[in-house]
């Protein structure tokens, strides 16, 4: 699928195309661009465009600016909705980001991935397959183009029109995507008012990062022309359920997929697929740093609201953090339901593979599979069966994730340092801001 430099050359003039976005996503996880005139494609193709980093979250500092973009030729994709102001186009290419020097720069979360994959290379694995569910909500935009907080329609799960107020930019977004080579698989109206939900088809992790990125690029585009502002705010309205972003894995090698188990074996899952469940497991608390990055995840991971709260897992339908969705055979695979679509794909899929992986090396055993619905145990029963809570602060993540060296080392001592730098300064910056809850419930009564 790879195009070669020429191919990309000939595309370029066939389409008209005017300028390139080269991207990139910073440690935050918002995806970067710097746009080059056709004239420039040669530099670019020869590894060659520059910029200075020193500006971007999570980067460096402003001694050691001077940084070069390397393109993934894989990634060459002409916007379909992009014209410029005289009928020309618009096309992008995601790069890697390089040192002054030309190395590959250890702030750069898809190189970190990339690190992370080549670690499931040398345990025998060809392919870390994932398959993500993005939710999220469309907000309707005032006469200036404004974002206002009034949904656009008060729809439920699976619902049609009238209630479901979205069908038309829900089909314009699938037929968008389809039109950048996604797979889409089906999009429907997810639980909440005004939440909505498409799949696409699984890839391989960085592949998969890659179109976690321009999947929001699209909803946000697309839900603009329509009048909408698409937010993947996880919890942007208290009392209904928040937008997650379900991870479905499952690692390959030659046979095929490896975690698929005999009939006879425990829930027809193999001994590699609990070993990768028991390292999963037991990383939790910290990659939840990674897959719930902002204060406002923690309000999501709260009971009532179809949200993971406990670190346990289920074979049957329930909806603990982990759960066995039911196909077997190649479609085997585990489905992590604590991530939600504020994390870094690149960082969160990194971490999440890292553990798997030690679960696998360490020949690291699951607990046991909880099939009572663990909302409705107490604490003490809860105990009892071995289940912990997840973070439940983004602050107490930044600590789990401090004291975890696997997890630590899936991204890299530098992403993982300038991580917690800015995710403490923005808890702290949360907590000297008094809510509208301080007001309403202590406001009279003190
Ligand atoms: N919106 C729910 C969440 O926060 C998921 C709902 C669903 O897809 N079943 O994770
Ligand atoms: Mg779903
Ligand atoms: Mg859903
Ligand atoms: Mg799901």
């Amino acid at each position: 699928k790879t195009m070669t430099k020429d191919e990309i050359r000939a595309k370029v003039k066939a389409e008209h195309v005017e300028f390139i976005r080269v991207t990139f996503t910073d440690v935050m996880g918002t995806i970067k661009n710097v746009e080059i005139p056709v004239s420039q494609l040669d530099t670019l193709l020869d590894n060659d465009v520059m910029f200075d980093g020193s500006s971007i979250e999570g980067f460096v500092r402003i001694n050691e600016s001077d940084m070069y973009l390397y393109p993934d030729l894989s990634t060459f994709m002409v916007f379909p909705w992009s014209e410029d102001a005289h009928g020309g186009k618009v096309a992008r290419l995601i790069a890697d980001v390089y040192t002054a020097d030309r190395k590959p720069f250890p702030g750069d979360p898809r190189h970190a991935l990339k690190e992370a994959v080549k670690h499931a290379q040398k345990d025998g694995f060809t392919e870390f397959n994932v398959g993500t569910e993005p939710e999220f909500f469309l907000f309707k935009l005032d006469e200036n183009g404004k974002p206002t907080m009034e949904l656009n329609d008060h729809g439920s799960y699976f619902d049609l029109a009238p209630l479901d107020g979205a069908e038309d930019v829900r089909r314009e977004i699938v037929l968008t995507l389809e039109q950048m080579d996604f797979e889409v698989e089906a999009a429907h109206h997810e639980v909440a008012d005004g939440q909505h939900e498409v799949d696409f088809k699984y890839a391989n992790a960085l592949e998969a990062a890659d179109k976690i990125q321009t999947f929001k690029l699209v909803v946000k585009t697309i839900a603009r022309k329509n009048g909408y502002y698409a937010t993947f705010m996880p919890k942007p309205i208290s009392g209904i359920n928040g937008s997650g972003m379900h991870v479905n894995m499952s690692l390959f090698n030659e046979d095929g997929n490896a975690f698929a188990g005999g009939e006879d074996e425990f829930y027809g899952l193999s001994e590699t697929a609990l070993h990768f469940l028991g390292g999963l497991l037991k990383h939790a608390p910290a990659i939840t740093a990674f897959a719930n990055p902002t204060v406002n995840s923690y309000k999501r991971l709260t009971p009532g609201f179809e949200a993971p709260v406990y670190i346990a897992w289920s074979a049957s339908n329930r909806s603990p953090m982990v759960r066995v969705p039911s196909s077997r055979g190649i479609g085997t695979r585990l489905e992590l339901r604590t991530v939600d679509p504020t994390a870094n794909p690149y960082l969160t899929l990194a971490a999440i593979l890292t553990a798997g992986l030690d679960g696998i090396d360490n020949h690291l055993e699951p607990s046991s599979s909880v099939d009572k619905n663990i909302y409705l145990m107490d604490e003490s029963e809860r105990k009892k069966a071995g289940i912990k809570d997840l973070p439940d602060t983004l602050l107490d993540a930044l600590e789990e994730l401090e004291n975890d060296p696997i997890v630590i080392d899936s991204v890299g001592q530098h992403i993982t340092g300038k991580f917690i730098e800015a995710k403490r300064i923005e808890y702290s910056s949360y907590r000297q801001f008094v809510t509208q809850w301080e007001i309403d419930n202590y406001f009279m009564n003190y």
